[in-house]
């Protein structure tokens, strides 16, 4: 399988690239961030828990994502690789992702870091808040969630190159661009 963790700062392209690496490699997304806001809609009971750690800009618990997850990735079982996108954002959670892929005889190919200014950051979360109708795409909850970022999910570069699985990604410039950056790093592990 191939299994590409996509990685980067709120805004800073992670699932505008996903769309693009699923037409090219034909494989398939897990956004956890849409996992939960599908749950919020449907108001079961993770979506209720989580609601409250998404809108002030938290990380909803590490247990309830990687229980999530597991189940999500059972239901990819024949699929010829998975694109992970907002996930892992901790140390534990990619752990647990090792683990559940190494169960299943599978591990991450590769860790794709797109490196994006903290200014052009903000812009763009500012602008999608516009459209998007998300109810973190505001600056006091963009503003927590990078500061989370910064201290919880920016540490975990370094698991990955400790893998021999990061690759860091200009995420600045065209789209087209950024994902040719994307293409030949995938190129490289398939
Ligand atoms: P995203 O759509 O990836 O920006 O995620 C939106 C929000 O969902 C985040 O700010 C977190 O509150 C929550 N979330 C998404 N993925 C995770 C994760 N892997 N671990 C913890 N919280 C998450």
């Amino acid at each position: 399988m191939l299994n590409v963790v996509i990685f980067g700062a709120p805004g800073s392209g992670k699932g505008t690239q996903s769309e693009l690496i699923i037409k090219e490699y034909g494989l398939d997304h897990i956004s956890t961030g849409d996992v939960l806001r599908s749950e919020m809609k449907n108001e079961t009971e993770l979506g209720k828990i989580a609601k409250d750690f998404i809108e002030k800009g938290q990380l909803v618990p590490d247990e309830l994502i990687v229980n999530m997850l597991a189940k999500v990735l059972d239901s990819k079982k024949d699929s010829k690789g998975v694109i992970f996108d907002g996930f892992p954002r901790t140390i534990p959670q990619a752990e647990a992702l090792k683990k559940m892929l190494n169960e299943r005889g599978t591990d991450v190919s590769v860790m794709l870091n797109l490196q994006v200014d903290e200014d052009e950051l903000i812009k763009r979360l500012l602008e999608r808040g516009k459209v998007s109708g998300r109810s973190d795409d505001n600056l006091e909850t963009i503003k927590s969630r990078l500061d989370v970022y910064h201290k919880q999910t920016a540490p975990l570069a370094d698991f990955y190159v400790k893998e021999g699985k990061h690759v860091a990604i200009k995420g600045m410039g065209s789209i087209e661009d950024i994902f040719g950056y994307i293409k030949e790093a995938i190129n490289a592990v398939k």
